[in-house]
């Protein structure tokens, strides 16, 4: 079965706001193959970008857009085309949004395999993958606090057992800090686990302060306190910190994410299948924090297709959980028609093949960049 297109599908609402709200615009691949059948991918980046990292013609060597790199190669061979991407880019990238790139097409090709061996992603990834996923609701900051009951309330009455606040005002007041993260904790009750997202906003320093402060509120982690790269500091926080530190969403290498686990010793790795190289890389991230005691938990802001693939991931994991947009956006909610259902903070996974999306293509065509 060979590759015989890969499709860049672009979408962008009509007004996108200077907000943390990455589902305002998004890009998936479709790749073709020579049978009809074709599978579906996400990537998480600055889509237009990335968008000519895919569609860019044939070049002189090792400049190619990834598409032309990949045509005509077999489907079923991923670790070829992984390979082939590496080198066919290498002037341009491995890394950044050439990786971002790559990960669409991976998971496009992981969702080939299961449709082609009938199974579901999951099951081909492992033997033990369960059909249950426990998933969290990811939701920014409001303005002020006492904006906060009603988002926390209809998220108790949906029967979320998790709930994530992130980024919005969070930062520069450490009295507004605290006071959203204790009306969260006041709306949500004792009984539900809630996670802050900081939103890189802090150096060490004021991290340590912050979680002097925000530790009687039984956070089950605080997410991205510094940058991302100062592997230094997550070491510090690490080991210092009462509460679980969670980081590396925004990381693209495996080397990176490497040494996010090995040095900075985060609790909480948060790969994102859109930008790490797909369900590829997420195996080897998974085996290592599995070595050294680190809980997987995808990170997953975009459209069905990356909530599918986080869910299928999350699903071989040995403590399963991924974060569930709540975003708003019609490119969060309606793009992708799938059948994951959602109960009691709970996602049941089909035995649909492959990842079981598909795209709804009035949604599709009203947001389409041409
Ligand atoms: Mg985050």
């Amino acid at each position: 079965m060979k590759i015989t297109k890969v499709e860049a599908l672009h979408f962008r609402l009509p007004v996108v706001r200077e907000i943390a709200d990455g589902t305002q615009d998004c890009l998936l691949v479709q790749v073709h193959t020579d049978t009809g059948i074709t599978g579906l991918g996400e990537i998480v980046s600055c889509s237009y970008v990335a968008r000519a990292v895919i569609e860019a013609p044939r070049s002189a060597p090792f400049r190619h857009g990834l598409g032309k790199i990949v045509e005509g190669m077999s489907a079923g061979k991923i670790d070829l085309a992984t390979q082939a991407m590496i080198d066919g880019s290498i002037w341009y990238g491995p890394g950044g949004v050439v990786r971002h790139a790559m990960s669409g097409i991976d998971m496009a090709l992981w969702d080939i395999r299961g449709k082609i061996s009938d199974q579901p992603v999951r099951n081909l990834l492992s033997q033990t993958a369960v059909d249950r996923v426990p998933c969290y609701a990811s939701v920014l900051w409001p303005n002020r606090p006492e904006e906060i009951a009603v988002s926390a309330e209809s998220f108790l009455e949906q029967g979320y057992k998790s709930v994530k606040y992130g980024w919005g005002p969070m930062g520069p007041d450490a009295a507004l800090d605290e006071s959203l993260v204790a009306s969260a904790r006041e709306a949500l009750g004792t009984e539900i686990d809630l996670m802050v997202d900081a939103g890189r906003v802090w150096d060490v320093e004021t991290a340590h302060s912050r979680i002097e402060q925000l530790k009687k509120y039984n956070l089950c982690w605080l997410e991205e306190p510094l940058n991302p790269y100062d592997i230094k500091g997550y070491k510090e926080l690490s080991a210092n910190s009462p509460i679980p530190i969670a980081s590396g969403e925004m990381l693209t290498l495996q080397k990176d994410l490497k040494q996010l686990i090995i040095q900075g010793k985060v609790s909480v790795v948060q790969p994102d299948l859109g930008r790490i190289g797909g369900f590829s890389v997420a195996q080897e991230i998974g085996l290592l924090a599995q070595e050294t005691g680190s809980w997987t938990v995808p990170h997953a802001f975009g459209t069905g297709v990356l909530l599918a693939a986080s869910a299928q991931w999350a699903a071989t994991r040995q403590k399963p959980l991924t974060e569930f947009t709540r975003a708003s956006s019609p490119l969060a909610q309606e793009l992708v028609l799938h059948d994951i259902t959602f109960k009691d903070g709970m996602l049941t996974l089909s035995n649909a093949p492959g990842m079981g999306v598909t795209l709804n293509n009035h949604i599709a065509e009203k947001y389409r960049v041409s």
